[in-house]
């Protein structure tokens, strides 16, 4: 963990990252970002980690793999 200190942006983070927040949250999560460096930075990093998980999830896992993947993160 970083350490910035708000408890706020340990709770949205993942939320929003998952993209379940709602409109407003979403905004809260943003202004949040805007006044909270380290958060911005974690975010950004947890961002681009995903979107390269998403990448190898979808172009280099046979079907059969992902689901076990799915079904061992779910238990
Ligand atoms: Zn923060």
């Amino acid at each position: 963990m970083m350490g910035c200190g708000c408890n706020d942006c340990e709770e949205m983070m993942q939320p929003y990252l998952d993209g379940v927040l709602t409109d407003e949250q979403v905004r809260e999560a943003k202004g949040h970002l805007e006044r909270c460096p380290p958060c911005d930075k974690r975010f950004r990093f947890e961002l681009h980690l995903r979107h390269f998980v998403r990448v190898a999830v979808d172009e280099d896992m046979p079907p059969g793999l992902r689901q076990k993947l799915s079904s061992l993160r779910s238990t």
